[in-house]
């Protein structure tokens, strides 16, 4: 058994946890979730892993990303103990012991500081823009008494920093959760299988393009989601987002490599850019309308870091249409200059600061599937 830490309760409301020692196991939060299966048996389980201190179960666990967050648990719940809100929590939990730094805690459990640190990592970023820019004459004034050299190696040491904490979480992450305890149960060294291997990744390829899973989520008939249109549903948005973003991300990397292809509508990697882009701004717009309106338990209750990720995704979006039409119109106007650096600003802060929180999830989870399938 690990070791039991009578502090875990407090620590995890930390991150977003809400009253879940009024918990009194009734089972009725598992006997609801669609996700929740012999295997993987849960919120109820680790609920009590939380009540009882056993922060070492949570950490190993691949079932904790099992959850979508759907909220059907907590609406189900006789106690209001929010087991979907502190499933999530246990995620950020997670993620913030993966980052050796401290920084991942800290953006999750200090709105000043996370306001704060938002701020200044825009500061240098926007700084960081001008050095390519270095003739206009915001960037004359602001070398003048900050030497160029200085923000641009500031910069580099950023990035470099954040890629290096980044691999250095997703090991931390792999080892607690690739415990070769739970893989055999006889004892032996585990042997690979790869015929399971290849199942693995299909189940897991299969569920990341369609998320069947999380579909499964809004079939209770008590379900607020269950009768409406599917462009609506919570996994459809979370879908919209994901793969915009994903796309977006390919995009730019295709932009750059072909140099300066923004000016030619039609290539690949600007339709391409053009398509996630409409899905990122659709899928952002609507979890800000539901976060907004309160729509259901999961959308009532949400962290700091969770409403400027949407905002930020919104911001990207936006911009970076504003900036399509700006070419395609050919206005080189300063207003323009401007929404270039925001959203150029906007777009590198997405990319660093959710490294350490959205982002680790985005690798995280399919991390854990993976296994998880292997494992069943
Ligand atoms: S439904 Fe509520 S009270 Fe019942 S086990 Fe789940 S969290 Fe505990
Ligand atoms: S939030 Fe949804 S997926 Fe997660 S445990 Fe609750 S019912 Fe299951």
């Amino acid at each position: 058994m690990s070791e039991l830490d009578p502090k875990f309760v407090r620590e995890i409301t930390k991150f977003g946890a809400i009253n879940f020692s009024a918990c009194y196991n009734c089972g009725n939060c598992t006997a609801v979730c669609n996700l929740s299966e012999n295997q993987a048996n849960f919120p109820r389980m680790f609920i009590r892993y939380g009540m009882t201190g056993q922060p070492e179960k949570i950490l190993n666990s691949k079932e904790i990303w099992l959850c979508y967050a759907c909220g059907d648990c907590s609406e189900s719940c006789p106690r209001q103990a929010f087991p979907g809100d502190y499933m999530a929590a246990l995620r950020r939990y997670t993620i913030a012991k993966a980052d050796k730094t401290g920084l991942t805690r800290l953006l999750f459990t200090n709105n000043p500081f996370a306001i704060l640190f938002t701020v200044l990592l825009a500061c240098l970023l926007g700084s960081l823009v001008l050095t390519v820019k270095s003739d206009e004459a915001v960037a004359r004034w602001l070398f003048t008494y900050i030497p160029y050299e200085v923000v641009h190696n500031i910069g580099l040491a950023v990035f470099i920093l954040t890629g290096l904490t980044m691999v250095a979480g997703i090991v931390s992450f792999i080892r607690h959760i690739w415990n070769p305890g739970n893989i055999g149960s006889d004892g032996n060294k585990p042997v690979i299988s790869w015929p399971k291997v290849v199942k693995a990744l299909k189940k897991t390829g299969i569920e990341l393009a369609a998320m069947k899973r999380y579909q499964s989520c809004d079939k209770e008939d008590d379900s607020y989601w269950k009768h409406k249109p599917w462009l609506l549903k919570p996994w459809f948005v979370h879908w919209c987002i994901m793969w915009g973003f994903l796309g977006l991300l390919l995009a730019t990397v295709l932009d750059f490599i072909f140099k300066n292809p923004a000016t030619m509508m039609w290539l690949p990697s600007r339709l391409l850019g053009t398509l996630t882009g409409i899905l990122l701004m659709y899928g952002a717009s609507i979890a800000i309308t539901y976060r907004l309106m309160k729509l259901t338990k999961t959308y009532s209750d949400g962290k700091l870091a969770d409403w400027f990720f949407l905002v930020f995704l919104w911001i990207a979006g936006f911009t970076g249409f504003w900036l399509e039409l700006a070419v395609i119109v050919n206005a080189d106007t300063q207003l323009n200059q401007i929404i270039f650096l925001i959203h150029t600003v906007i777009s590198m802060e997405l990319v660093l600061l959710f490294a350490f929180s959205k982002f680790a999830h985005a690798v995280y989870r399919p991390l854990a599937l993976y296994l998880y399938f292997y494992h069943t």
